[in-house]
Order: C-alpha cells, then sequence, then structure tokens
C-alpha cells in the first residue's frame, strides 16, 4: 500500500475534493472513514463526502467532556446526512479517570489526559481501517504546514487523505454559507477552533485561531495529526 500511495502522491496534489474522496471510497470501500471533531472544516468535509457517496462512514473520538452544542450538532449531523456517527472512547470514564489518575487530570498533565481520551481511541479505531478521512488544513499550525492530500501514515500506520488540505479558512467559511452547511454554534461565540470544555476558551480580537486550545499551556495540538516533512513520502518496504 505505502507503493501505491508513492504512485498517486504527486498526481493527487491536483485533485479536487470530490475526486479525492471519490478515489478513497473506491480504493478502500469500507475500510475508510472521515475522522471528525465537526469543526468547521469537518463540516465542509462532512458535505462534500455526502455528494460524493451517501454511506460513507464518519467516526468521532468522544472524549465525554465535549460541549453540548457539539452533542447538538451531533444530532443533527445525522438527521441531516442520514448516517450514524460511530462514537469512540475511552476505555476509561470520566469517573474511571478521575479515580485512577486523579481529579482534574487536563490541568496537571493534559498530555496524559489527552493519550487516554484521544490518541488511544483514536489507535483502537485506526486499527480497523486502511486508510482514514481527515479535514486537516496546512495552514491550521506549523506541523500541519507539510501535510499532502494522500499521504502514508507514519504514526499509526496506515494511508491518511487530507481532501482539503490546501483551502484557507475563507475558503471553508465561503462553502459552509454557500451550501447552508450546519456547524457549531460556538463559532459564532469566538470559538474558532472547539474541543473539550476544559481546555477550550474563546480567542480575543487579534489572536490566532488556535489561542483558545490549552490556553496558557505550551500544547498546540493533541497528538493525532504529528507531521512531519519525512511523512509527506512514503518509505518504501525495504
Ligand atoms: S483536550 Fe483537555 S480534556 Fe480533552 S482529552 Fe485533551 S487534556 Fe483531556
Amino acid at each position: 500500500m505505502r507503493e501505491k500511495i508513492a504512485e498517486v502522491q504527486s498526481a493527487a496534489e491536483t485533485w479536487s475534493p470530490a475526486q479525492t474522496l471519490a478515489w478513497a471510497f473506491e480504493t478502500f470501500g469500507n475500510r475508510v472513514a472521515i475522522s471528525s471533531a465537526f469543526g468547521a472544516e469537518g463540516m465542509v468535509l462532512i458535505d462534500l463526502a455526502s455528494r460524493v457517496r451517501k454511506d460513507f462512514r464518519l467516526f468521532t473520538i468522544d472524549t465525554e467532556f465535549l460541549f453540548p452544542e457539539t452533542y447538538a450538532l451531533m444530532d443533527k449531523i445525522e438527521r441531516r446526512y442520514g448516517i450514524a456517527i460511530e462514537k469512540v472512547y475511552s476505555l476509561l470514564s470520566p469517573e474511571e479517570q478521575e479515580r485512577t489518575q486523579g481529579a482534574a487530570l487536563w490541568s496537571r498533565d493534559p498530555d496524559r489526559c489527552c493519550n487516554l481520551r484521544k490518541v488511544e481511541p483514536l489507535r483502537r479505531k485506526l486499527g480497523e481501517l486502511d486508510a482514514w478521512i481527515t479535514s486537516i488544513r496546512r495552514d491550521q499550525t506549523t506541523a500541519r504546514s507539510g501535510a499532502q492530500r494522500i499521504e502514508w501514515d507514519e504514526k499509526f500506520g496506515l494511508v491518511k487523505i487530507n481532501p482539503i488540505v490546501d483551502w484557507t479558512s475563507k475558503e471553508v467559511w465561503r462553502y459552509i454559507q454557500q451550501h447552508g452547511v450546519p456547524y457549531n454554534s460556538l463559532h459564532d461565540q469566538s470559538y474558532p477552533s472547539i474541543g473539550c470544555t476544559h481546555c477550550t476558551g474563546p480567542v480575543r480580537a487579534g489572536e490566532g485561531p488556535r489561542a483558545g486550545r490549552w490556553p496558557g499551556v505550551a500544547k498546540t495540538g493533541c497528538g493525532l495529526h504529528a507531521i512531519t516533512p519525512a511523512q509527506a513520502l512514503p518509505p518504501t518496504e525495504a
């Protein structure tokens, strides 16, 4: 599979999101799924996918610390697109986490909390897939700037497909408005990037879109999309 990705990778850079999604569904069938936390980009991706294939797979990592607005949006998505979101949970309930790790782990050791509630569940879910589709964009973070439209995900050992990797935030919002795509109502309350309640706040004027994530902590991501330029081209199997 790594060699197959190397063959299509450079051509794929010119593909539209619809072409990319069609290739993904055709190549991987039921072994590919969209991963989403239902941010603005994620909503665009879900809408684009629904125009390519009606019964696409969609999963989310439910940390059980999400905003009520996010859960409401999930219900709306299931009704609008006629799909059932596959929800993936931590092996530890919030109560078990508190009992075994102590109270408010997110404030003392957010990396450990993210590992327990996001990274391990994602790794488990990806273990049943050959490819995953994400809505990451190159201009979101420095770590994402080297992302390719199709790449080998070295960290999780499967194909990673990023159909809107070259879109700007402006293009995302233009699509949402043009197509009446639902979105998280917190976006209208100065929350450009939305994660868990414990680690997400509003941004102030002039701050970057992810300034509200883990405010006051030197942490910019949860470890789900660790991309380095070295990952852009998959190593061939020696
Ligand atoms: S974002 Fe915060 S609460 Fe959510 S899993 Fe990570 S550290 Fe825990």
